[in-house]
């Protein structure tokens, strides 16, 4: 059945006449603030050629602050934290005084796609430029740390020589296109998305048409019946449908964000067919140029233009303005059948050979580790290999006589394909070790605290989200974690501060998405982090009803 728009949840506000919030398509081309002046003054595109041929051969100092700590990320590089200054610093001091000499670089891996080829160099140049790192993100990124200005274009030479690239990683830019891990193997695919992100990529990366953005635009494209993109916190997600009349396509989804605000992405009620997906991807994709709010930085994101416009409206502009036709009303994706959307295990493909999802902990691999896997995927596999949202991994195509051999293979590297709800479900950020927005440390406290919950809770069967960010910033979803944990400092028994963090409880992803309650007043000690989980997780086994989660 045809379903009409969704009414968006969040109030609609009134945008002043009279100061605007500064959208192009009002005419505010002035720059209102310190970001929109550094984009106006030049393409952040631009900085590439600088990074060649000026900074990379005279070093840091010799580094634009603009391009520093502003175009540079279009080419998904940040600088990364000076070691040894501890989080209840990060507020009081300036950039300057954050910034290590050393660059965070993130590759981008539209779909999650990889080759063993591809996954080699990664390795080599983690091995050889990043002092071992490559983390693996909640976004299917790679991000390398201790990258030095000077080794910058030999990277990019190695990456890009086997097809991978940097560009608008970050920035105020059409970032990594999230893309179903299982996309054309799947035995339950609705329908295989692939073409449509490869040309999105086409006409999208490295156009300057699209290069100054008010923010950041994150898209999802799945044809997945588990809904495995995390479509609800993206700006515009499409996600795999099947029209009663018009059979499979996409359901298009707009204004999902996280951050300090979060908002779920709301359903236009349209259907669009995998050939028009790219036409709409850049129809909405134009009207956060034109139309989004670039006066204040935290209003500026995709998700405030939908609030206030409402789906409808979003729809009728995108209709008449820019596709320049009507779209097909649409139904709602189902309920997928399982809660791991992660294809973590040993999963049967359309084609009758095996996928193999494993779990790294917390998405912390190395170089070294990264070359082994692409052995393995080499000598079982056919040389296919993914990332998933869940900073996860799966190797493709394996037959069923290699699926055992292979499955030890990856347990032998601590990769296990059949980890505890705890290993499966914990997320990460980036955290104080690198991070100069950081307050606490998060990678190796989530480490420990999997290890923990494992010793203390080894009956535990029951799909559970732990997500842990080092500061109040989203990046590793904390408000759709069954339980997130934000980090700050908190206060202990002596009244002393420490690292701990603000307790959100009962989010959630999928078509009962939610965004988890803040617990009033509940901060917990990093130290008493295992303590704490364990309360709430015996407490929910004791009192849980049928069926809740
Ligand atoms: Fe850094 Fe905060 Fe993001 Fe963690 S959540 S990576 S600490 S900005």
């Amino acid at each position: 059945m045809a379903a009409s728009p969704q009414k968006s949840a969040v109030p609609r506000r009134k945008v002043s006449r009279h100061r605007g919030e500064g959208q192009w398509a009002a005419g505010h081309f002035t720059p209102l603030n310190g970001n929109e002046q550094f984009k106006k003054d030049d393409d952040g595109l631009n900085v590439r050629t600088r990074i060649e041929t000026i900074y990379s051969q005279r070093g840091f100092d010799s580094i634009d602050p603009n391009d520093l700590r502003g175009r540079m990320r279009w080419w998904g590089l940040y600088t990364q934290r000076k070691p040894g200054i501890d989080g209840g610093k990060t507020a009081v001091l300036e950039a300057e005084e954050l910034d290590d000499r050393y660059f965070m670089m993130r590759v981008r891996i539209d779909g999650g796609r990889l080759t063993t080829r591809q996954l080699r160099v990664i390795g080599e140049v983690s091995q050889e430029f990043a002092r071992g790192t490559a983390d693996i993100t909640d976004r299917q990124n790679v991000q390398y740390h201790w990258i030095r200005i000077e080794d910058v274009p030999e990277i990019w030479n190695r990456l890009e020589a086997v097809g991978l690239s940097t560009v608008t990683a970050c920035g105020d830019t059409p970032r990594v296109m999230i893309g179903s891990p299982v996309a054309g193997i799947a035995e339950d695919e609705i329908v295989d998305a692939t073409p449509a992100l490869e040309e999105m990529k086409r006409r999208v990366l490295g156009n300057k048409a699209y290069s100054n953005l008010p923010r950041k635009f994150k898209t999802a494209v799945s044809g997945s019946p588990l809904l495995d993109v995390v479509h609800e916190i993206n700006d515009v997600a499409f996600v795999g449908v099947r029209h009663p009349e018009h059979g499979p396509g996409f359901d298009l989804w707009v204004g999902g964000g996280l951050s300090t605000n979060p908002r779920l992405g709301v359903r236009l009620g349209a259907w669009v067919p995998l050939e028009e997906v790219p036409d709409v991807y850049e129809g909405v994709l134009s009207i956060f140029r034109d139309h989004g709010y670039r006066r204040l930085r935290n209003r500026a994101r995709l998700k405030f233009l939908v609030a206030d416009w409402g789906a409808e409206k979003f729809r009728r502009v995108l209709e008449e303005e820019y596709l320049g036709r009507a779209l097909v009303d649409g139904p709602a994706p189902e309920q997928p059948v399982q809660q791991w959307r992660d294809h973590v295990g040993v999963h049967r493909q359309r084609d009758g050979r095996y996928y193999v999802g494993f779990a790294p902990r917390v998405g912390r691999v190395d170089g070294t580790t990264l070359t082994k896997i692409a052995d393995l995927a080499e000598a079982h596999g056919s040389g296919r290999v993914r990332t998933t949202v869940e900073q996860k991994m799966i190797i493709l195509d394996v037959p069923e006589t290699q699926v055992n051999s292979l499955v030890e293979g990856l347990e032998s590297l601590d990769l296990t394909v059949r980890p505890s709800p705890f290993r499966r479900g914990t997320m990460a950020c980036t955290g104080i070790e690198y991070c100069k927005l950081a307050i606490v440390e998060t990678k190796a406290r989530g480490s420990r605290l999997i290890d923990e919950l494992e010793r203390r809770l080894p009956d535990f069967d029951e799909p559970i989200t732990i997500n842990l960010n080092g500061c109040p910033n989203a990046c590793a979803r904390i408000q759709v974690a069954d339980i997130g944990l934000k980090g700050q400092l908190v206060l202990d028994d002596k009244g002393e501060q420490v690292e701990g963090f603000q307790v959100h409880l009962g989010g959630a992803l999928g078509l009962q998405a939610g965004l988890g309650r803040k617990v009033r007043g509940l901060k917990v000690t990093s130290e008493e982090l295992p303590d704490y989980i364990e309360r709430v997780l015996r407490r929910f086994q004791a009192e849980r009803e049928e069926g809740e989660r």
